[in-house]
């Protein structure tokens, strides 16, 4: 990996024109986007979504009024600094510390080693990756390769900036940015050979909705590879307090059973979880629609 800069200033990057009217789509109707004056239309409903710093702004969500905490968080401007910063510090130095508290000591479930699970599941296919929820491409960039285009979605700016600095550094060029929520991806129907979704699960608050979306974009038979957190084994998470704070602030803590029964209701089979500590990683695919 390439050092990691602390600058906080916004990297400007010249939008894709080409992969964005490609690929993605209006987030409400689904339906072509055309470039405009500083963002793109939709065809359909005329939705205008500006381009900000290089990166399309697809988001519906209204922050502000989410009832989920960290949602909220996003919508005050007064923490930009703060959210520019922990998008700076998020790979080389959180990621370890909650890697550990929530894998177990031991050190196993490092970032490495997460993203060969993740790079074993996606397999060698090409074609199109879908990181879902992607922070600064954390995985997406992990399982980047010349015969694939890596689309990564999230919500938080600072983290997609933070993004195209990395893929920057390392020279990557097929991995693109965009922000929008995971429950109304920008992305056509049946896009990707496979779908990534790592860190993010236990945030939604409709766990069905948000796979049911990632399952919507996907072609059939095409594997899901997620990393999240469930209630099980070592790690902090088995703590009472932390539950019921990670409850309160709009996240849910699975059960196995309950976590394979999302994945059936969303579309998906073949549930296959491997975990550290309280973080799991588990394996699905798309079920075919002749099922
Ligand atoms: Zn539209």
């Amino acid at each position: 990996m390439a050092s990691h800069s602390l600058d906080i200033e916004p990297t400007v990057r010249k939008t894709d024109d080409e992969w964005i009217r490609s690929y993605c789509v209006c987030p409400v109707c689904k339906q072509d986007l055309e470039s405009v004056q500083g963002g793109l239309s939709c065809r359909a409903c005329a939705r205008i979504w500006p381009i900000l710093n290089g990166i399309p702004d697809l988001t519906v969500v209204k922050f502000a009024e989410s009832n989920s905490f960290d949602m909220r968080m996003l919508a005050k401007r007064d923490l930009s600094a703060l959210l520019n910063f922990a998008a700076s510090v998020y790979e080389p130095w959180i990621y370890p510390i909650v890697s550990r508290l929530y894998g177990g000591w031991d050190g196993t479930s490092t970032l490495k080693r997460l993203g060969q699970d993740i790079s074993d599941i996606v397999g060698p296919r090409g074609g199109f990756i879908l990181d879902a929820a992607c922070g600064p491409g954390t995985y997406g960039r992990r399982v980047a390769s010349p015969s694939r285009t890596i689309l990564g979605i999230d919500i938080c700016m600072s983290m997609l900036r933070q993004g195209v600095r990395y893929v920057e550094e390392e020279h990557l060029p097929n991995v693109h940015f965009a922000r929008a929520a995971v429950e109304a991806l920008p992305f056509r129907t049946g896009l990707f050979d496979a779908a990534i979704n790592a860190g993010s699960l236990n945030h939604f608050p409709d766990t069905v909705l948000a796979l049911r979306e990632i399952n919507r974009t996907m072609k059939a038979g095409a594997p899901l590879a997620v990393m999240c957190f469930y209630a099980g084994g070592r790690g902090i998470i088995n703590s009472k307090s932390v539950r019921e704070r990670a409850e309160k602030r709009g996240g849910h803590i699975f059960e196995l059973p309950e976590l394979e029964r999302y994945a059936t209701e969303a579309g998906f089979e073949d549930f296959r979880p491997h975990t550290y500590g309280s973080i799991l990683v588990f394996s699905a695919r798309k079920t075919p629609a002749e099922h």
